[in-house]
């Protein structure tokens, strides 16, 4: 059975195929594995002491697939869904996410769902309002966040595979903090119908997987059997002509842009990631690639126009946790007072912050100084992205600015926290796709033994193909294969 846990989904899949390994045996493996979860990345696990689901979907015949672990922000009927929210606690949606709906189609059977910073909101996971994931490279500290559950459980041996969103980092920067792959599809690649929403004009879900060549295979099944809109979601638009499994093995004819305000200008970047983002730059050059240094001037405006444009979407989408249709409900006189208890009660700190301030600036007479202001800084990110992707097919830099740091260390900080995403919230804002590989481990700044580090590639909007393709010849070439002390045993 434990050999089981040692291939990628794409090789159980394989073996599955050819008939060496049954769906029943994979998802028996691997839900044994689940069912050690130390790390506290699952909230709900199939066959699990709450599951009562009559457990469909398990695949048989040319359907039969790898099981899969769902960030608990995916709605999945009949199964619990709380998007890391005491206010949801209990609620059991109707209907299924259109993006958990194709992967159950094309054989996927949900493994369980994973702990999560509560609605998105976070970098370290420790929002959740059931507890903190640990990192299970070490233990004391965070896999980063928001989707921290799905990145530990797969970095941890938990799952093969698994599913998460990103808004402004959620999905590439805990990917980096735990040495897998995790990428971000362009805006609407993906439908959103059925994904708990925070911030609808940047969230996506997409991937964290093993490698790349998984990360290409989710992307393919997440865009479900008829590529292309989904009626449910008016934004999606799918991805033309499907998703192709990479198999570049080098960079010839390439031209990578390394933007100075996202690397050797950036502040805060810790000397190690620097090293390995670095070393990683050369290697794209001898695997022929040209890489040159670029500019993206409004990039370091990034994190301020994002925590004005995404609180301000998730005011708006939070206001429908009101103690009526969801979740927890804390009773008192009248409507009104039923509505504030409940939602003092259900929410967190970080999303009261937010709820705030999203309120604030989009309040009469503030809406043109903060909201216009940010939607302007938006546009100019559009735009310098567009200048660089003249020049260049892709641009780079480290996925996080450190690694991964204790529990507690930022936690009464919020601007130290909102930095964690300062490399990855311009792709968001720009809409453009992004993938994060392990690049290497280094040093954290304050010493201790060496954590992994990820290295970030973006290119134009739907531009997958091309680059899960540059992903994958450089994740042969950089050869990373350190493990968590907890999967070496
Ligand atoms: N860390 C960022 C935030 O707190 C991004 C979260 C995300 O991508 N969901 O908003």
């Amino acid at each position: 059975m434990s050999d089981v846990l040692e291939l990628t989904a794409a090789e159980a899949l394989e073996r599955i195929r050819g008939r060496d390994l049954s769906a029943e045996e994979c998802f028996e493996a691997w839900a044994a594995a689940a069912a050690g979860d130390e790390l506290n990345a699952y909230l709900w696990r199939a066959g699990g002491a709450s599951d009562d689901s009559t457990g469909d979907g398990d695949g048989d015949g040319d359907r039969a697939g790898v099981p899969l672990a769902v960030k608990d922000i995916f709605c999945t009927e009949g199964i619990e869904t709380t998007a890391g929210s005491r206010i949801l606690e209990g609620y059991r949606p109707p209907f299924t996410a259109t993006a958990v709906q194709n992967l159950t189609e094309a054989g996927l059977r949900v493994l369980g769902k994973t702990n999560m910073d509560e609605f998105a909101m976070g970098s370290s996971n420790e929002n959740s309002g059931y507890g903190p994931v640990l990192n299970p490279w070490d233990r004391e500290r965070v896999p980063g966040g928001s989707s921290g559950g799905s990145a530990a459980a797969v970095a941890g041996g938990l799952a093969p595979w698994a599913i998460g969103t990103d808004t402004g980092g959620s999905i590439r920067q805990p990917a980096a903090l735990c040495g897998i792959v995790g990428l971000k599809p362009t805006y609407g690649a993906i439908s959103r119908y059925g994904m708990i929403a925070f911030a609808s004009s940047l969230d996506q879900c997409g991937p964290l997987t093993r490698d790349v060549t998984d990360a290409a295979l989710l992307l393919r099944m997440l865009l479900g059997p008829t590529p292309g809109p989904d009626p449910c979601d008016s934004t999606s638009v799918g991805i033309e002509g499907g998703v192709e499994l990479p198999s570049r093995e080098d960079l010839g004819g390439l031209r990578f842009g390394v933007p100075r305000e996202l690397s050797s200008e950036a502040e805060g970047i810790e000397p190690g990631v620097s090293e390995v983002f670095e070393r990683t730059v050369k290697l794209i050059e001898e695997l022929g690639g040209a890489v040159e240094e670029t500019e993206l001037p409004h990039a370091e405006h990034g994190i301020s126009a994002y925590y004005v444009i995404a609180p301000a979407e998730a005011s708006a989408n939070l206001a429908r946790f009101d103690g009526v249709r969801y979740g927890l409900r804390e009773d008192d006189e009248n409507l009104t007072a039923m509505y504030e208890r409940t939602r003092s009660a259900g929410f967190g700190a970080e999303v009261k912050r937010r709820i705030m301030l999203g309120t604030y600036a989009l309040s009469a007479g503030y809406y043109e100084a903060y909201y216009g202001q940010a939607q302007r800084v938006r546009t100019k990110i559009v735009e310098d992205f567009g200048r660089a992707f003249e020049r260049f097919d892709f641009v780079v830099t480290p996925t996080s600015p450190t690694v991964a740091f204790k529990l507690g260390e930022r936690v009464d900080d919020p601007l130290a926290m909102y930095l964690s995403d300062y490399c990855t919230v311009p792709m968001s804002l720009a809409g453009i796709p992004a993938i994060s590989i392990p690049a290497g481990l280094a040093q954290p700044a304050s010493g201790g033994p060496e954590l992994p580090v990820g290295f970030q590639i973006a290119g134009p909007a739907f531009t997958e193909n091309a680059m899960l393709d540059a992903a994958y010849a450089l994740e042969r070439a950089i050869g990373f294969d350190a493990a968590p002390p907890t999967v070496a045993g």
